[in-house]
């Protein structure tokens, strides 16, 4: 596959989806962050199993580790679904992170040699592993026409993380090309919002 696809994909499919992708930010309101989902309640709405995505939504961009706080929330997730219904969907599976998580979370899952999000693969590999529907997994992501859309387009749910980690001060350069990658995601789904629905 051409370096990029997934990005081509992210938009054109983006627009495809946009009302689900509008659901989602007006959802998270920009005040869904990691620490505001309670696995808890989550189980209690029917997810059995979480996709977490890594940069933003367990640390900032490029960290090799979890943040601490990240990690505390990672063990109440896996008191509540088992070690085995938790996995690691991130674009960037470095080795260094499938380190951290052999050290501390040896159980839990780290997908690769799968197409990046928004392509659905990921999802649908955590679904054969865990042996559930997609719709009772939750993928938990930063990017709208990443990790978010490859949940609708795989038919498992999403939480919109807004705002995400981030540290300017550990790499100015590269958060700030993600703030403003994911400012122009929201950017695009408000005004592919504007067109209207072919299917209704
Ligand atoms: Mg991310």
């Amino acid at each position: 596959m051409p370096p990029g696809a997934h990005i081509l994909a992210g938009f054109s499919l983006g627009f495809h989806h946009r009302q689900q992708l509008t659901r989602l930010l007006d959802n998270a309101a920009g005040r869904c962050s990691l620490l505001n989902l309670d696995p808890q309640r989550l189980k209690a709405e029917g997810v059995s199993t979480l996709a977490l995505d890594f940069d933003g939504v367990l640390s900032p961009h490029g960290s090799p580790a979890p943040l601490p706080e990240a990690r505390e929330w990672l063990e109440r997730c896996v008191t509540v679904f088992g070690n085995r219904n938790v996995f690691i969907l991130s674009n960037k599976p470095t080795e260094e992170r499938r380190h951290w998580f052999e050290q501390h979370f040896p159980a839990m899952r780290f997908i690769g040699n799968v197409r990046k999000k928004p392509f659905p693969d990921g999802l649908n590999r955590i679904g054969e592993l865990a042996g559930v529907p997609p719709s009772s997994i939750l993928m938990v992501d930063d990017r709208l026409l990443t990790g978010c859309l490859a949940a609708i387009l795989a038919g498992a749910r999403a939480a919109y993380i807004h705002p995400p980690y981030v540290s300017f001060r550990q790499r100015p350069f590269s958060e700030l090309f993600f703030m403003l990658l994911r400012s122009m995601e929201r950017i695009f789904v408000r005004l592919a919002r504007l067109f209207p629905d072919s299917t209704t």
